[in-house]
This record gives structure tokens, C-alpha cells and sequence, in this order.
């Protein structure tokens, strides 16, 4: 047996040729790039393993600390990673892999994000750009019209002066609400008199100077994790993200807000900014827009919509309705890599005003000079990829009228969705779809009687058992690698606010077939006789709470 050489040698004449020549046409790597434009789902389907290997075997794989001191040839290590990674990574653009926000992808952007990589742009400064700064201008003035529906005149005259921007690209709907953050808190806190604002200052010396005890941002308690962490790093701190409880339907409630306001400036703490949530990241649904508008326009704070996951609504004439209201927010982040149907790494902030960036802008002399249309003076990341290029092409390509088509069906299938676990006597829905999200679990029928029947202590039991249930359902089916729901906790009023696990479906995916929906059910009913000793537990408390309620049956007949 010849052992094949893994190993090249590291010498300056091959390093040169990884920059100038391209693989030979018999190559690993010719190979994969022919399948990968030839079929592209295939592709996936063919090295992904769907069968789960623990995570802990997986790091098998990735223990050496040691950069390598032997080069590899490319061929080599394209099969090493098509073994090692590509085979151990998960199927997001699988139509039956409906638990997460991560979509498919059209084809066509697999041969133009290599065009993207190719040029490398950086869209730091106009000197590495070029046309993509006037480009990724106009990306995030479509976006800006989308939203704030402005006239002709307001974008001929703001979408590409130098000294103004309606928004910011970045790598995230992270990013974009700190981004956002960053804005309401440096204008909350400005120069004026002797203080010469906190971004020079700091937080301290604008707290003296303006007599306040603390500062807030308000939200709903299902506002996303990341505006925790621009609490965090905007120097307010955690407890400064003030939740405002939601009613049955997960939407803040206006009065909450109002009190939770007046309550923080009683104590002397500012809530400077308030974040309206449209599409929450476990539920889908919408908060009040317009009511939120009109509270911040009376409190004079700042209005963020988060609308990373369900912006792209805004698409449909149909549906955009359901975001009412945005369009009066001073600032709004939107996720091109969720509903956008882009790669990650493609969010956005758009603000009302072409102004509101100049809180945040910053000159350096060698780079981001004053006056010039370079756009890192006025976003919180430097280097920055050409990505802007693929939701512009997108944007022409599928066109506001074909994202429409995409949003429609997936609305009107999560509707379908729901309409069919409804029709089920072994499943209950726990959230309806707003949007295209909704979460649900399975009770077997006789126990969705008695949840009805019971209170307190039982209620809780019988709640806590189907929960197990719940997790050990949605791992079996996330193992078996047929399919995927993800998993959340919520707390429904009709449960009394107990913890209650339940699954997570988001149907973004077009190629997501109604025959997929009914197996995904089939599934997870056949999981279900799986666990025979959880059934049993909940079928003994079932029988429990349901013969307490038979025994009453006497004394009510006369
Ligand atoms: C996804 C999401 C975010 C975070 O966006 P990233 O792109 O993951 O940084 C923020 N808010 C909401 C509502 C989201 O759905």
C-alpha cells in the first residue's frame, strides 16, 4: 500500500501559487465548485450527515492547539473538510428543518458572493470601495423608503450626501440595535452649557451634569438578549433594561409602559429610548407601534423598532399593515439574513432622520476624513465586507413584488400550520401566528382534558411532566436528522403563567411542503410512544385529575 503524503512543503514559489493559479480541473476543489453550481441542494444533501453525532465526538476532530508547520495540499484538505466539517454541520436550507431563523438560499448568490470575496472590498473608506459605498447607500436608502415611505426629493437629497447617512450596514441585528442605542443615548445625553456631551465626557460626568440617577431603555419581556448587551456596553447596565410586561398575546402593554416611565423618572432615572418589538424572536408577534410612537413622542425619548426577524413584512402590501407604526420610529434594525433570504452577515439600522448619525460619528485623520462619503466615520464596525452587493442584487432579482410572494406564502403557511394542529385531537397550539412563527406542543388527548380540569399543585405537576415530554420529543427528531422544530420556554396566561417548554416552528423556507407539516406531526407523535415511562407518569395524572373531577359528577346530577 502507497501512503499517500498529506503534507506539501512549505517553500515561497507554492505559497505564490495559491494567490495566482487556480486549481486544475480534475481537483477536489473544481469538483465541489461544479456540484455546488450544478445542484446546490443535492450538494448539501449529499455530504451533510443527517444522523446527530454528539458534539463531544465532534470535538474529537478539533483538539490540537498547535498551528500546523506543514503546509497541506488544497485538494488534501478540501476532503478533510468536507469529512470533518461539512458532514458534521447542520442542513439549514432542509424545507423540513423549520426551527430556526436561518433560511434558505437562492442559488445565485453562491456564485456571487465569490465575485464579493474576489474583490474584497472594504467599505471602510471610498479608497478600498469605491462603488459599493454609493451602492450600500442605496441598499440602506431602499430599506429607508420601505420603512418611512419618504418622497423622491428626500432621497435625491439624503441618500448620498456626504456629510448625512439614513442608516448603517452591518454584520447584525446585534449590532444594529446598538448601533441604534448608541445614537438615542449619546443625543439623550449631549453637549450643552459647560458639558461637552457624554461621548466626550462619559457616562459619569453626564450623569452630574444633567442630575440623573441612572438611565433606561424599555422593552417588552420578550425583547431580545442583544439589547441586553447593548445595555452592557453602553455603560447603562443590565438592570437599566427595564422589561414592561405583555398581555396574552405577547405584545407590550401601552399602560405598563406608561407606568413603568413615570415610575423610572419618579427615581430619577432616565428612559431615554424605548424598543418596540416587531416580531419577537420566541413568538412572532407584533408590539403596538403606533401606541408606542405616541408615548415616546409625549416621554421626547427615542422609538427603536427591532424588527431584525419580522421587517421584512414590510415587503407585502398585503401584510405590512401589521407593522403600523414603524414608520413613525426614529430608528429601526432589520435583518437582510433572516426573512431577506440572504448569507449571515447582513443587518441594518435605518434612521428617521439623515441627522441622527452625527451622535455617533467619529474622524480620523489618515482614514475618515471630514467630509468625505467614507461610511466607517459613522458605523460602530470598521472593516466591513462588500455583503450590501448581494442584498442589492437580491433586491433586483426577486424584486419588492416577488419578496412579497415569498412573505405571503409563509405567512399563509404558518396559518395552515396552525389551522392543522388545531384540527389535532393530541396536540395543543400554544402561540398563533402573527407572522410565520408559532410554537406549539403535544398532549395526548385525554391529558388536554384534564390540564382543563386541574389547578395549583396538579396543574403544575401535569404541566412540569408534559414538559419533559416536550425536550425529549424535539431532541429524538432533532437526532434522528429528518427533521428539526427548535424549542422554547413560554408562560401562557391559559396555564396560569406556568414554565411551559413547547415547540418552535418558523416557516421561511419556501420549498417547505404542507406534506412536510403533516410528517413533522407524524413524527412527533411516533417520538412520543418512544418515552413509554413519561407517558405513563402523565397518563397516571391524567387519570388522577380526571377521576377527582368524575367523582363530582354525583353531586351536581341530582
Ligand atoms: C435575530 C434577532 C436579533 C439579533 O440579530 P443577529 O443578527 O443575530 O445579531 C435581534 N432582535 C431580534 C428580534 C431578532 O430576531
Amino acid at each position: 500500500m502507497v501512503l499517500k503524503s498529506k503534507t506539501a512543503e512549505a517553500n515561497f514559489d507554492s505559497l505564490l501559487r495559491i494567490f495566482t493559479v487556480p486549481e486544475g480541473p480534475g481537483s477536489t476543489l473544481t469538483k465541489i465548485e461544479e456540484e455546488i453550481s450544478q445542484n446546490l441542494n443535492q450538494f448539501l444533501r449529499e455530504h451533510i450527515v443527517s444522523e446527530e453525532k454528539p458534539l463531544k465526538a465532534i470535538e474529537q476532530d478539533f483538539l490540537s492547539s498547535q498551528i500546523p508547520e506543514l503546509p497541506e495540499f488544497v485538494s488534501d484538505h478540501t476532503q478533510h473538510l468536507l469529512d470533518k466539517v461539512v458532514a458534521q454541520s447542520v442542513h439549514t436550507s432542509a424545507p423540513s428543518f423549520i426551527g430556526h431563523m436561518t433560511s434558505a438560499l437562492p442559488y445565485f448568490l453562491m456564485p456571487l458572493s465569490k465575485i464579493m470575496i474576489a474583490l474584497n472590498q472594504n467599505l471602510v473608506k471610498i479608497e478600498t470601495s469605491k462603488a459599493f459605498t454609493p451602492l450600500e447607500r442605496q441598499v440602506v436608502g431602499m430599506l429607508h423608503r420601505l420603512i418611512y415611505s419618504g418622497t423622491d426629493d428626500f432621497y435625491s437629497q439624503w441618500m448620498h450626501s456626504a456629510n448625512h447617512s439614513l442608516g448603517a450596514f452591518c454584520s447584525g441585528g446585534t449590532i444594529a440595535n446598538i448601533t441604534a442605542l448608541w445614537v438615542a443615548r449619546n443625543n439623550a445625553l449631549k453637549a450643552q452649557g459647560t458639558f461637552q456631551g457624554v461621548e466626550k465626557e462619559g457616562l459619569f460626568r453626564a450623569m452630574k451634569y444633567y442630575g440623573y440617577e441612572g438611565l433606561a431603555i424599555l422593552v417588552s419581556e420578550r425583547g431580545h438578549y442583544s439589547l441586553k448587551k447593548a445595555a452592557d456596553l453602553l455603560g447603562i447596565g443590565q438592570e437599566g433594561l427595564v422589561a414592561v410586561p405583555t398581555d396574552e398575546h405577547h405584545k407590550v402593554k401601552p399602560e405598563a409602559l406608561k407606568k413603568t416611565i413615570q415610575r423610572l423618572k419618579q427615581q430619577r432615572i432616565l428612559p431615554f429610548a424605548v424598543v418596540g418589538v416587531a416580531g419577537t424572536t420566541e413568538t412572532g408577534n407584533i408590539d403596538p407601534l403606533a401606541e408606542i410612537a405616541d408615548i415616546c413622542q409625549q416621554e421626547n425619548c427615542h422609538f427603536h423598532v427591532d424588527a431584525a426577524w419580522g421587517g421584512a413584512t414590510l415587503m407585502s402590501n398585503q401584510y405590512r399593515h401589521l407593522l403600523h407604526g414603524i414608520e413613525k420610529a426614529d430608528s429601526v434594525t432589520i435583518d437582510a439574513h433572516k426573512q431577506l433570504y440572504l448569507p449571515m452577515g447582513a443587518g441594518m439600522v435605518l434612521f428617521k432622520s439623515p441627522t441622527s448619525t452625527h451622535a455617533i460619528e467619529h474622524h480620523a485623520q489618515y482614514i475618515l476624513r471630514e467630509g468625505s462619503k467614507d461610511l466607517g466615520s459613522r458605523t460602530l464596525e470598521g472593516s466591513r465586507s462588500g455583503m450590501a452587493m448581494l442584498v442589492y442584487a437580491c433586491m433586483h432579482i426577486i424584486s419588492r413584488a416577488g419578496y412579497e410572494l415569498l412573505v405571503n406564502e409563509s405567512i399563509q403557511k404558518a396559518a395552515y400550520f396552525a389551522d392543522l394542529i388545531q384540527q389535532q385531537s393530541d396536540f395543543e397550539l400554544v402561540s398563533e401566528p402573527e407572522l410565520c412563527l408559532l410554537t406549539y406542543r403535544y398532549v395526548p388527548e385525554q391529558t388536554r382534558l384534564a390540564l382543563q380540569q386541574s389547578s395549583g399543585d396538579t396543574l403544575a405537576r401535569l404541566n412540569q411532566q408534559l414538559n419533559e415530554l416536550t425536550k425529549f420529543i424535539q431532541k429524538k427528531q432533532r437526532e434522528s436528522g429528518k427533521s428539526f422544530v427548535s424549542r422554547t420556554r413560554l408562560n401562557p396566561d391559559r396555564w396560569q403563567h406556568l414554565d411551559t417548554v413547547v415547540f418552535r416552528v418558523v416557516l421561511a423556507n419556501p420549498l417547505t411542503t404542507k406534506d412536510i407539516l403533516h410528517a413533522v406531526l407524524e413524527e412527533q407523535r411516533h417520538i412520543a410512544t418512544l418515552a413509554p415511562l413519561l407517558l405513563s407518569q402523565i397518563q397516571h395524572t391524567t387519570e388522577s385529575i380526571l377521576s377527582v373531577g368524575n367523582s363530582h359528577e354525583p353531586s351536581i346530577t341530582p
